[in-house]
């Protein structure tokens, strides 16, 4: 979509720190962390928001958890624990409409969230 910015991440026309890459999802870190990791992972689909997710879309998320997995693994907060979060819509938090999990770890995450 063009005035998307994680499609325009995606696409490379704008500079991000790629964290990883296949046919289906990528991973890049967050421009403004809130924790020691935080990575974002999206599907190369544009989707808004999760609530625009068609019935195909569902085995995207699912491979896309798969690849958290392996990110939170390769860096190290896998068994000290991590978050891993959408939001949607305004009450929801979102400030970016193309479909993306907050990887979040390196330090207590508290609750409840906000
Ligand atoms: P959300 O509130 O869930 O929509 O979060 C959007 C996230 O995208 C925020 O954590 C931003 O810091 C992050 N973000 C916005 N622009 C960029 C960018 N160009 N590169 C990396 N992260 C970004
Ligand atoms: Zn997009």
């Amino acid at each position: 979509m063009a005035d998307c910015i994680f499609c325009k991440i995606i696409d490379k026309k704008i500079p991000s720190k790629f964290v990883y890459e296949d046919d289906l999802v990528v991973a890049f870190e967050d421009i403004n962390p809130q924790s020691p990791v935080h990575t974002l992972i999206i599907p190369k689909k544009h989707i808004p928001t999760m609530l625009d997710m068609q019935e195909e879309d569902y085995q995207v998320i699912a491979h896309l958890f798969k690849v958290a997995n392996k990110i939170a693994r390769e860096k190290g907060i896998a068994d000290r624990g991590f978050r891993l979060l959408t939001n949607c819509n305004p009450e929801g938090g979102q400030i970016v409409y193309h479909l993306h999990f907050h990887l979040m770890g390196g330090r207590q995450m508290r609750s409840p969230f906000g």
